[in-house]
């Protein structure tokens, strides 16, 4: 399932299009995240938080569940508030979590209820436990030190070895920049090699 989303990371905050799948969370935004975890997960657990609406405030939420007493939408239960606002699908994946609290009436809300169910759905919890198989990374961590390189990619230990791209111990974000990495460094690297 796709969902537009914001997952955080301490510090790191990444919107977009994110993939729910049966193994884990995918797309680039995870994508721009994994490099952290994956470091931190061979010291600690690590927990990124999911905004399933990046879009609107938490105060906002809370006002709108609030301000549904005493009108018709007042029968509404917090499953089918959550069908409203989410792909049906995940509305069913939070309903199998915590189904009592979800059949509650939005009408019977309380404060805390209505905290609640937006707590759900903007800041939804989640254990990572490991990365993917290495063959299915675009990018990876880690290579050739750089401080060992000259500037035109010459190995300062062993004279006449030229390192390019992701050999060399650099990553970029996704958007073209690592691609555009490898040619660079291609490009100077090689005149240099001839040259
Ligand atoms: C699915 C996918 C999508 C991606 N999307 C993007 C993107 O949108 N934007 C972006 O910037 N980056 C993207 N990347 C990352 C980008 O493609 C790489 O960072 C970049 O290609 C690295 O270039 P490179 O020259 O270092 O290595 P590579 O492109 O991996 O080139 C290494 C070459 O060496 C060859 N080789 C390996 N071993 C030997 C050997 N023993 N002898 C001879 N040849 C050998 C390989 O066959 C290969 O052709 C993506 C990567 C993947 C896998």
């Amino acid at each position: 399932m796709r969902v537009i989303a914001a997952v955080t990371y301490r510090e790191n905050r990444e919107e977009g299009e994110i993939q729910l799948t049966k193994k884990g969370i995918s797309g680039i935004p995870v994508f721009q995240l994994s490099r952290y975890i994956a470091e931190d997960l061979r010291l600690r657990p690590a927990f990124v938080t999911i905004d399933f609406l990046p879009n609107y405030e938490e105060e906002a939420l809370i006002g709108y569940l609030t301000e549904l007493k005493g009108t018709k939408r007042a029968e509404q239960d917090g499953y089918e508030v959550l069908t409203g606002w989410l792909p049906k699908k995940l509305a069913e994946a939070f309903s199998r979590q915590d189904s009592t609290f979800l059949r509650k009436k939005t009408g019977d809300y309380s404060e805390a209820d209505a905290g609640k169910l937006v707590g759900m759905v903007k800041d939804f919890r989640l254990r990572i436990t490991g990365t993917d198989d290495l063959r299915a990374a675009q990018t990876i961590t880690g290579g050739a030190d750089t401080t060992e390189f000259s500037a035109q990619l010459e190995s300062l230990l062993v004279p006449g070895l030229y390192v390019t791209g992701e050999l060399l111990d650099v990553d970029g974000r996704c958007g073209g920049y690592n691609l555009h990495f490898a040619f660079a460094t291609g490009y100077i690297a090689g005149m240099n090699a001839a040259g």
